[in-house]
């Protein structure tokens, strides 16, 4: 329970991956930080529910910088972070019909300077993946440079290093009004009221509400629902040599996942910020998919879950201080890649927070700050 008028330098607000990583990193540069979460577990809503994949040839070009910007901390996190590697190779295919080629091309073109991406033909791709319906795919993109992320080691491992350098959190501490009296924000929870100067809104799907609560600007953030279940594998399958599978239109993907298969639909269905639940239809839609593109008879679906992606028009985070309030700092729309990114975008944010220059193995990778910056054109809608 928090004491009433507790203060604290920065108060980040949801303990998701997005908190969690910058309230690591600020705690880590000895700024007294408190980590607020209206749930009892950090990590119920989107964090715990991904598809735990690292691609840094996803998403928008500032989430591309960001992700190769999170590679070093996730091959060397600090020491005692985890007791595990956070990462573990996967191959990945992104696979085209004959009637999607100028998708497949359009992706090439794309992706032309990725030396971890070559293009293998339908005959290639039958051999490599055998599960695949035989003549189902012309071509496809196969990418070398994917991962499997440890989500939870990853989340956990930053609430640990928030705490061991004296971090607060706060769980069942829902934000329920934000005013700002005289340069301070006071915060009012269901477990005591709190004061700061700066607050981080790192809320997730609840981000722009949490915004019209401090009278900051709108970002126009739409939380959208993405399903997922688990399937057995027939039988025979080498789960080993199973790569990441996706549509070359983002119509679904299959990925080997504790000796069953991960599949989805790829949905993105808006929906109000919530506790999603998976869709009937979903499911019936992501079992043809994958029964038209596999070799697989889905006879069985087993815990099908869903978690809100939340996007900006743009799809880029929405990641600075408020233009219309101050010590508001949006930490948002992580969209589809909230985890491979988290790294980046926290080293970025609490650099930011201190008042410090933006880290140079950030810049290096060709990030423009203006590309993810609360005031940029287009935002709000
Ligand atoms: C099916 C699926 C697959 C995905 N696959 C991948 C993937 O492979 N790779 C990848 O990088 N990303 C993936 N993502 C996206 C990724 O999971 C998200 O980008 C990321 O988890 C967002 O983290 P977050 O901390 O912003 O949000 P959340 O984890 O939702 O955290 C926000 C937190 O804020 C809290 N909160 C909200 N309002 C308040 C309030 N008023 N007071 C206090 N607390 C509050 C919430 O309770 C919540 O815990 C996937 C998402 C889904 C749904």
């Amino acid at each position: 329970m928090a004491e009433t008028g507790t203060f604290f330098d920065i108060a980040v607000i949801g303990a998701g991956i997005a908190g969690a990583s910058v309230a690591a990193e600020l705690s880590g540069a000895g700024i007294r930080t408190v980590l607020l979460e209206q749930e009892s577990q950090p990590g119920y809503h989107t964090t715990g529910r991904s598809a735990a994949v690292y691609s840094p040839i996803y998403g928008p070009q500032p989430i591309r910088a960001l992700t190769r910007a999170a590679l070093g901390f996730f091959q060397t996190p600090p020491d005692g972070f985890c007791q595990r590697p956070l990462l573990s190779p996967i191959d990945a295919a992104f696979i085209a019909r004959t009637d999607q080629l100028h998708h497949l091309e359009a992706m090439q073109q794309d992706l032309a300077d990725a030396k971890t991406v070559h293009r293998v033909t339908g005959a290639e791709l039958q051999e490599r993946l055998p599960l695949l319906r035989a003549g189902y795919a012309a071509a496809a993109l196969w990418d070398t440079g994917t991962s499997e992320i440890d989500v939870a080691a990853l989340h956990q491992g930053y609430l640990r290093m928030f705490k061991a350098h004296g971090g607060v959190l706060i769980t069942r501490a829902g934000v329920t009004a934000l005013s700002r009296v005289a340069d301070l924000w006071q915060i009012e929870t269901p477990q005591g009221a709190i004061a700061a100067p700066v607050v981080v809104n790192a809320a997730g799907a609840w981000a722009d509400a949490l915004g019209q609560m401090a009278g900051a600007e709108r970002i126009g953030l739409t939380p959208k629902r993405r399903t997922a279940l688990m399937i057995d594998a027939p039988d025979g399958t080498d789960l080993r040599k199973l790569p990441l599978t996706i549509d070359i239109e983002e119509q679904f993907y299959l990925k080997p996942d504790a000796g069953k298969l991960l599949v989805s639909p790829a949905n993105e269905d808006p929906e109000p910020p919530c506790d999603v639940q998976p869709d009937e239809m979903d499911i019936a839609i992501c079992v043809d998919r994958i029964e038209r593109a596999f070799g697989v008879c889905v006879k069985r679906v087993e815990s099908p879950w869903a978690g809100l992606r939340s996007f900006v028009a743009d799809k880029a985070p929405v990641v600075g201080f408020s233009k219309q309030v101050d010590g508001f700092y949006w930490l948002a729309g992580q969209g589809g890649y909230g985890i491979q990114s988290a790294p980046g975008i926290a080293q970025y944010a609490a650099a930011e927070l201190r008042g410090a220059a933006v880290p140079a193995h950030i810049l290096a990778e060709n990030l423009d700050p203006a590309s993810i910056c609360p005031a940029r054109a287009g935002l709000g809608q």
